[in-house]
């Protein structure tokens, strides 16, 4: 399939551009775009059902980071999963470094624990039904609670802990098809969550499936986000480091993707004086 084929003039029209970090394309958005095309995701799974036409496949959205990146190195499956996404969004700070550094800038971070509630707020306005799926039992309900509260009106279509284990997928699929939610989030953590949207996606009865990492733990208070201070310094991952010590094991992935990105952003100077 050649790139934009398949994809409405409306579409076509609001398509981001991509960028490459570490082979991993990551979509040139901010939230105002990715916010855009969500309205028109739902909007067109919500005309075809109301026609009478198929289920559109879900559009999958995965807030990529360093340790995407770097897991993605390794792992496949999930290199193509990342690939097949509808929507790969700048997540972590290490990105936007990395996109500055390499000569194509991005906007703003656009995170899960952010978007979470610029989406709910969209879906309160708008009337779509958000399910909130994954996190540890007791976790999703708080989250969809704090989100109504927030932005009374917002249709909750669902909540359930569940797992990605597939011998859980059956109670998941028929829970998912009773609710017929527009929004799904999947708080399963990476690459887990984002593997299983894609295995499941020809099923998936929702308009927009987005994998969230810990925004449930964050939105209801089972975990602390970094203050503002910190995540406008860009040190949210130390606050992280400091408050879950156990992560660090994965935060060596960060030292390794800089390192990575230095080498690169060298060869391309390199290259730059060579041909000059
Ligand atoms: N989680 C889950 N089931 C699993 C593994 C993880 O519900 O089998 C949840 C976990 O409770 C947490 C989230 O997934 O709410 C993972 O958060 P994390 O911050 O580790 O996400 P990541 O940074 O890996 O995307």
């Amino acid at each position: 399939m050649t790139p934009g084929e398949g994809l409405s003039e409306t579409e076509r029209c609001v398509r981001p551009e991509q960028i490459e970090i570490l082979s991993v394309a990551i979509d040139r958005v901010d939230f105002p775009a990715t916010l855009a095309l969500i309205d028109l995701w739902v909007m067109q799974h919500r005309a075809a059902a109301a026609n009478g036409r198929p289920r559109l496949p879900v559009r999958q959205i995965c807030t990529v980071n360093p340790e995407f990146v770097m897991d993605a190195r390794r792992n496949p499956d999930f290199a193509a999963a990342l690939q097949r996404a509808d929507l790969r969004v700048p997540d972590g700070v290490g990105i936007l470094w990395a996109a500055r550094l390499l000569g194509s800038p991005l906007k703003e971070r656009v995170t899960g624990s952010d978007g979470i509630y610029y989406i709910a707020q969209r879906a309160a306005e708008r009337g779509w039904r958000v399910y909130f799926l994954g996190a540890a039992p007791g976790v999703a309900e708080q989250t969809a609670e704090q989100l109504r509260a927030l932005y009374p009106g917002l249709q909750v279509a669902g909540t359930f802990a569940g797992s990605p284990a597939e011998d859980l997928w059956p109670e998941i699929a028929s829970r998912l098809a009773e609710a017929e939610p527009d929004i799904l989030f999947v708080a399963y953590g990476h690459p887990n969550q984002d593997l299983w949207i894609d295995r499941h996606r020809a099923a998936l009865p929702a308009a927009v499936a987005l994998g969230i990492g810990g925004a449930f733990d964050f939105v209801s208070g089972v975990a602390v986000r970094a203050p503002l201070w910190m995540r406008r310094l860009g040190i949210e991952w130390l606050h992280r480091f400091v408050r879950q010590p156990w992560r660090w094991r994965r935060m060596l992935k960060l030292p390794m993707f800089a390192a990575l990105i230095l080498q690169q952003w060298a060869h391309l100077r390199w290259l730059n004086r060579t041909c000059r």
